[in-house]
């Protein structure tokens, strides 16, 4: 199946320096879209506009999108990929670290949505896809708290788009991932062996079904989380 829905379109994807969100990014650009990244740091594909933001900043977000609306056009896609994992149980999580997974996971969404939805309606049209985790399904584990509750969050907060929006031609869905063979989750390939199909997940599965949800064949599916984790939750 070839995907349409691209030619023209401006995709901003958080996060996408590395990991999944550059492999997104890269897919999306070569599906045709203008694609802009909004990361922390420097990196990715090296002909996609760069945004230097943080997506926890309000500032820093409003000035980002900005850039990206002013130099690639009205954004109509939207990727909200930025996230960071902190290992901590729960006794020894200083208020610190919640706050700052907190206001980078879900927090950070919710500003960088608030900015680019008005795009989206403007142009009748948009596409959203947030990356939630299997954590935010099962709770994670006992260390894994604050990013279980950020994730839980941000899927909300994805279906609320999706029910206040789909009357502007917008759709908004959450992927739930576990165990994506990336920096974050370095140091774990062991845990291959427990998921059923046998391997960890790539960038290139995630961005597989990412370039589905942004593409014009989406606009019946919303307000969907969709688990996607070689079977990591059915074992
Ligand atoms: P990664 O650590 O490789 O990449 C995360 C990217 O987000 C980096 O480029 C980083 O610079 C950026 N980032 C972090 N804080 C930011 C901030 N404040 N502002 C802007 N950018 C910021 O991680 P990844 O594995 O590619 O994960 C991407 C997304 O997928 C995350 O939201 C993660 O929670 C989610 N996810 C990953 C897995 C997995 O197994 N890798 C599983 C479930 C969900």
């Amino acid at each position: 199946m070839e995907l349409d829905g691209f030619d023209g379109k401006v995709a901003l994807v958080s996060g996408g320096a590395r990991g999944i969100g550059a492999e997104i990014a890269g897919r999306l650009s070569a599906l045709g879209a203008k694609v802009a990244i909004g990361d922390i740091v420097e990196g990715g594909t090296r002909d996609l506009l760069h945004v230097q933001l943080d997506v926890s900043s309000e500032a820093s977000v409003v000035e980002g999108v900005r850039q990206v609306a002013d130099e690639l056009g009205p954004p109509t896609i939207l990727v909200l990929n930025a996230g960071i994992f902190p290992i901590e149980p729960i006794e020894h999580m200083t208020l610190t670290s919640w706050q700052r997974t907190i206001d980078v996971n879900l927090t950070g969404n919710f500003l960088l949505a608030r900015q680019v939805l008005p795009f989206m309606r403007n142009e009748g049209y948009g596409r959203l896809v947030s990356l939630g985790s299997s954590a935010g399904v099962t709770g994670g584990s006992g260390d894994k708290a604050a990013y279980a509750a950020s994730k839980a969050g941000l899927m909300a907060l994805t279906k609320a788009i999706a029910s206040d929006y789909a009357k502007f031609g917008v759709v908004a869905n959450t992927i739930a991932p576990s165990l994506i063979n990336t920096e974050m989750v370095g140091g774990i390939s062991h845990l291959a062996d427990s998921i059923p199909v046998g391997r960890l997940g790539e960038p290139e599965d995630i961005a597989d079904l990412v370039a589905f949800l942004c593409s014009s064949h989406c606009g019946f599916i919303t307000g969907a989380t969709i688990d996607i984790n070689g079977g990591y939750l059915i074992r």
